[in-house]
């Protein structure tokens, strides 16, 4: 058997997994891969999974799967998994980090101060105390956001159509009430038809003047057009982003955005979570082996 990692895992798992067979980096070696190890980068497409003709499964180190031709997959006997639990502390943190970050001005503050300027009378803080967050999707890592802002003393309200109730949050009906009411607003959904582009010019008029936007889910979930009219109108008073419509993007309309603060898709990037992602692929391939 021989396992192709495509994608990048904990520097340990190659070694780990050499007790089940032979393992490369190799990408040319697709053509003998019975198993494939990927994250976001590599696609797995109809075109990916002809060209591998030995290919049985493929385990996605982390959440979502829309980089994997699920269909076409799963008529060519080959079965998907994902680590879903593994990655929600880290991206809760992520969605955290770029809370707390753009509503003290981090990035500016830091990058005045390198450039020898003291522009402390511009650089007026905000306190997440008392105020409302909205979680848009309250799954995992949702979930393990409220979590934290409750420790914030935030009101964190919730909407989500397969969650009735929740311990951590206040589920409201609809999409429209979180927004009209959340100082934050955070991302938190997988790309669907039903999410794709919900964060839109005509759901943006139904948020809070001045409130700020989180995304660690998909980038495809917003309009970024958008989102950067509703930042240069005041709409939107800052913007905090992991996610793009690709990886890199392949235009940024954010880079002259002093309100915006971005990451590079690093939200599930922590050393723990590719650990924990690492001993689960490595319990899949046993289990694999075994059957
Ligand atoms: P999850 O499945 O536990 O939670 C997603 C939630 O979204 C579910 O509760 C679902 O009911 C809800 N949902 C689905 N459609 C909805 C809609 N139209 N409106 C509102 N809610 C809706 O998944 P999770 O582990 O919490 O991950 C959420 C997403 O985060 C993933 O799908 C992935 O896209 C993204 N993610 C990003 C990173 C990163 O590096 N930034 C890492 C991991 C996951």
């Amino acid at each position: 058997m021989l396992v192709l990692i495509s994608d990048a895992f904990d520097g340990s798992l190659m070694d780990r997994l050499s007790k089940y067979g032979d393992v490369t980096d190799d990408k040319k070696r697709i053509l003998e891969a019975e198993v494939v190890l990927i994250r976001s980068k590599t696609k797995v497409t109809k075109e990916y999974i002809d060209s591998a003709p030995n290919l049985k499964l493929v385990i996605r180190g982390g959440v979502g799967l829309d980089n994997v031709d699920l269909k076409y997959a799963h008529e060519n006997g080959i079965t998907v998994h994902n680590t879903p639990s593994a990655s929600a502390i880290a991206v809760a943190e992520c969605a955290f980090t770029l809370m707390i970050g753009i509503t003290n001005h981090i990035s500016r503050a830091d990058s005045s101060m390198r450039d020898g300027k003291w522009i402390k009378k511009e650089l007026k803080r905000t306190e997440l105390y008392g105020k409302t967050l909205g979680i848009i999707g309250l799954g995992r890592i949702g979930t393990e956001l409220a979590k934290r802002a409750a420790a914030f003393k935030m009101s964190i309200v919730a909407y989500d159509p397969f969650v009735e109730k929740s311990d951590y949050a206040d589920m409201q009906s609809n999409i429209n009430d979180v927004l009209h009411i959340s100082d934050y607003v955070s991302l938190h959904l997988p790309l669907n038809d039903s999410t794709k582009g919900v964060i839109n010019s005509e759901t943006l008029k139904e948020f809070k003047d001045g409130s700020f936007l989180i995304n660690t889910g998909r980038g495809q979930t917003i309009i970024e057009e958008d989102v950067a009219d509703a930042l240069l109108n005041g709409k939107l008073a800052g913007f905090g982003n992991d996610v793009w419509t690709s990886d890199p993007p392949e235009t940024n309309l954010f880079v002259d955005f002093s309100n915006v603060l971005m990451m590079p898709h690093i939200g599930a990037s922590t050393k723990e979570n590719l650990l924990r992602i690492g001993e689960i692929v490595e319990n899949i391939i046993s289990e694999y082996v075994k059957n």
